[in-house]
């Protein structure tokens, strides 16, 4: 689907429009391409004290070939228009130390360049050594997610937490939210944890790892092959009988093998498994992107939709999760990542059912993260906004254009932000990533 109300406002016409009657003025989104640098231009950093944090971004920038000026005292040259604001607030140890955001944004922040990106480092709040230092800790949320709503024209800020001993584990979610790759991730909290190092070549972190993709026929799904596709992995990709001649199209491109089956079936977890170790000595990754929606309200909700909605986003997943974990056909130091979606979070009108599941995919993330984590395999979640796909195609002309426009980049998000997504929760590098759940809406208003 293309934005056709963004391509008019890029038009003479549409830019007058836009400035005199005070419309959306969504700023085009650049994404990720291969070979393109992390961050194409001067990022500034600044921090509360010396810390380990601090420390392990200024490596990263040194090590991503980014050109970086150290502001102390608040006041960056106004001759640097930076493409990324990092600011190390690990250090604030109570809420006196909340003073140094105002100090160090106010002036530097003006000068962000288009689709420039910010990123606040912090302490999880949990984890702090005492109440003042998880109160101050805490406060950056709501700085962050404010700060969000108020840069324009397509920038992005975002806020990790790290925790206590972690500061090793940053580089993989530093160098995602600082290039393109995280273009419609805007007003996150990510949390990294500690986990065992991993280097690996950033160009192709899932270089020898194999990756099931659910629901890779089409839409989002095929994007996540393609990404991991490109990433070095060799995909999986699974789709339905009916949708034979699409996913052989997308696999290919890329390689990989084809397994058509329905995941509410019985079976299907046996066949995966069956598939992955027969034809790939295992598997290192599943993404459960397949999914489907029956919407109607409750009043009128049919119970062949409920059932059907519930299988196959929520049931399936979880089913199958279970059989590839126990069976051992998931190797030790896997990835899972689950596809929830906004209307787990916020609810909508309509989807009762829908939410219902991808409520309960947030709760497999949660219930499942600590026990996993003794096999260091890893599970996190995407909750995508209104992604331009064929399932929002479908959304009634005023309902879509106003999904579209309601967050703070003021326009749909592309299969490649969801699959881009998903490939920093599937890197190896993201050891200390587990238990998330990122969204990918733009800063989407509902159940911010
Ligand atoms: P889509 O309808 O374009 O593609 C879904 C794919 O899943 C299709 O190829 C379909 O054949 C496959 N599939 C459905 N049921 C299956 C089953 N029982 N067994 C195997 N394959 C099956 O959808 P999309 O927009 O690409 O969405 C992908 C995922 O993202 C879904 O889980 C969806 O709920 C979620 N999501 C999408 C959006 C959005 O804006 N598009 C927003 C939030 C969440």
């Amino acid at each position: 689907m293309t934005d056709r109300y963004q391509t008019f406002t890029t038009t003479p016409l549409g830019k007058t429009l836009v400035k005199n009657l005070g419309l959306p003025d969504p700023t085009p989104l650049p994404r990720w391409t291969e070979g393109s640098p992390v961050i194409d231009g001067p990022v500034v950093f600044g921090a509360i004290g010396e810390t380990d944090a601090g420390k392990a971004v200024q490596a990263l920038l040194r090590d991503i070939g980014a050109a970086f000026s150290t502001v102390t005292e608040g006041v960056a040259s106004s001759t640097i228009r930076p493409k990324a604001i990092v600011f190390d607030a690990t250090g604030a140890t109570s809420t006196a130390d909340l003073t140094s955001l105002q100090r160090f944004f106010s002036p530097v922040v003006r000068q962000l360049a288009p689709a420039g990106r910010v990123i606040v480092v912090g302490r999880t709040p949990e984890l702090a050594s005492s109440p003042e230092q998880h109160i101050a800790q805490r406060a950056l949320e709501g700085f962050t997610r404010s700060l969000g709503k108020e840069v324009k024209r397509g920038a992005t800020v975002n806020l990790v937490y790290v925790a206590p001993d972690a500061h090793e584990q940053l580089d993989s979610t530093l160098r995602f939210f600082l290039s393109p790759k995280s273009a419609y991730v805007d007003g996150q909290v990510a949390r990294i944890g500690t986990g065992p190092l991993v280097s690996n070549d950033p160009s192709r972190p899932l270089a020898g790892r194999t990756a099931l993709v659910t629901g890779a026929a089409r839409g989002i799904g095929a994007s996540i092959a393609d990404i991991l596709a490109r990433d070095g992995a060799t995909i999986i990709g699974v789709d339905v009988p009916q949708n034979a001649d699409p996913l052989r199209k997308v696999i290919s491109k890329i390689g990989g093998t084809e397994l058509l089956l329905d995941v509410t079936a019985v079976d299907a977890a046996q066949r995966i498994a069956a598939h992955a170790q027969e034809q790939h000595g295992g598997l290192d990754i599943i993404v459960h992107n397949a999914g489907i929606t029956r919407d109607r309200r409750l009043v009128n909700m049919r119970t062949d939709a409920w059932d059907a909605v519930l299988d196959v986003n929520l049931r399936a997943p979880e089913r199958i999760t279970k059989h590839l974990v126990e069976s051992g056909a998931l190797r030790d130091g896997g990835s899972i990542i689950g596809v929830s979606s906004m209307a787990g979070i916020a609810g909508n009108n309509g989807q009762t059912n829908y939410a219902t599941s991808k409520a309960g995919v947030i709760g497999l993330v949660q219930a499942l993260a600590p026990a996993l984590a003794e096999r260091q395999i890893r599970i996190n979640a995407v909750a995508p906004g209104f992604i331009e796909t064929e399932m929002t195609a479908k959304i009634p002309f005023t309902i879509r254009e106003v999904g579209r426009r309601i967050n703070s980049l003021q326009q749909g998000g592309l299969p490649i932000d969801v699959a881009e997504t998903i490939a920093w929760f599937a890197d190896p590098a993201s050891a200390g990533v587990t238990g998330n759940v990122v969204r990918v809406c733009g800063q989407s208003m509902l159940g911010a």
